[in-house]
């Protein structure tokens, strides 16, 4: 008994010594009892001149962290360090009444997101009227004179590789937009109309790959609020991947229904389906099946990236059930306005 407690005060010790976050504890009273030398060094103040001293005075440099400590209830905000650093410092109560503050340095994650944000933003508005350029010229050429029938053929495949990157252009800005937590209209909304709206428009094209739209959709549904337009993107990007990666014949089933919290809506198709350990992997952006079947249609790989990003944004949630060969389901649920 006596060898467990020590040693899992030695551990307690060992972890709270060595760990890489910062860690603090202050009593009812607002002074620092525990600091350990991650938090010092974060701070940039020795563990002396804080212990046992008075949070508000010593700490008054930090506004964050003197938030965190002073209010109660778990509570997390963005902690600024010194040197240009940052840490998501997260504080909660303990049943004696300290309140423990834990700082966790997000500085390299931050600026490798900032990065990867811009470069996608700056790539997709520099490339965009170039393409755009090109794309105007390749139309040109067949109206001034007439062509042979390998000089057309050359020219329909400029045509449709242009298209593509056109395409991956507008989802990438998208995709920047929605990212950089542009804000998002806040409407009501029934997303009924707007799933009738995506079925309507993409009905010619279901129906020249031969597939059949089967649908059970509430009607009316509960109000949602949120963003039409980037609801109906998400609408459209499961529909087009049902179309596309299924074979002719075949059905794609349509749901919504809803109660006073949520409303859901899948799509089901009877297509390729998704391989299990590529169920994860299709969320992520520019992902693609190494499906042969997949390979053969043309895409981004960012549709499912946009449509999660807005389904998230909106307060919800999305996942898939896929057999190989079988089909696949996508489903998503967003909040609905309650009375309750
Ligand atoms: P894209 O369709 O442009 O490739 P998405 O992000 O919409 O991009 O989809 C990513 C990948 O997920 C697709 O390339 C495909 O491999 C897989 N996928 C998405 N929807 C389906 C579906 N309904 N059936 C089978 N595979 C799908």
């Amino acid at each position: 008994m006596t060898t467990s407690v020590t040693s899992s005060k030695s551990i307690y010790h060992f972890v709270m010594q060595r760990t890489g976050d910062g860690i603090m504890v202050c009593s009812s009273a607002g002074i620092v009892t525990y600091v350990n030398p991650a938090a010092a060094a974060m701070l940039s103040l020795r563990s002396q001149q804080i212990i046992g001293k008075h949070a508000g005075s010593t700490l008054r440099a930090f506004p964050a962290v003197l938030k965190l400590l002073n209010n109660s209830g778990e509570l997390s905000r963005d902690v600024r360090l010194p040197f240009q650093r940052l840490a998501t410092g997260t504080a909660s109560t303990l049943n004696n009444g300290d309140r423990v503050l834990i700082l966790h340095d997000i500085t390299e994650q931050r600026d490798i997101e900032t990065r990867r944000i811009t470069l996608s933003k700056t790539l997709a508005h520099d490339l965009r009227n170039p393409i755009s350029g090109i794309r105007g010229f390749v139309d040109l050429v067949e109206r001034f004179g007439e062509l042979n029938a390998d000089q057309k053929r050359f020219l329909e495949r400029a045509q449709q590789s242009t298209d593509k990157v056109q395409q991956m252009l507008r989802q990438l800005v998208d995709l920047a937009w929605i990212e950089a937590g542009m804000s998002l209209q806040r409407e009501s909304v029934r997303l009924n109309e707007i799933i009738n709206d995506e079925l309507q428009s993409l009905r010619p094209l279901a129906k020249m790959r031969s597939l059949h739209f089967v649908t059970s959709i509430q009607t009316p549904l509960p109000v949602i609020m949120g963003d039409s337009e980037r609801l109906a993107q998400v609408v459209h990007n499961l529909l087009t991947n049902a179309i596309n990666y299924s074979s002719p014949d075949r059905t794609i089933a349509v749901h919504a229904w809803g109660d006073d919290y949520d409303v859901f809506c899948s799509v089901a198709d009877q297509g390729f389906g998704i391989a299990t350990h590529e169920q994860q992997l299709i969320w992520d952006r520019m992902y693609r099946s190494s499906d042969e079947r997949v390979r053969g249609v043309s895409g981004g790989g960012l549709g499912l990236t946009i449509a999660r990003t807005i389904v998230e944004r909106h307060g919800g949630s999305i996942w898939l059930t896929s057999r190989m060969d079988e089909g696949s389901t996508f489903t998503f649920h967003l909040p609905a306005i309650s009375d309750h």
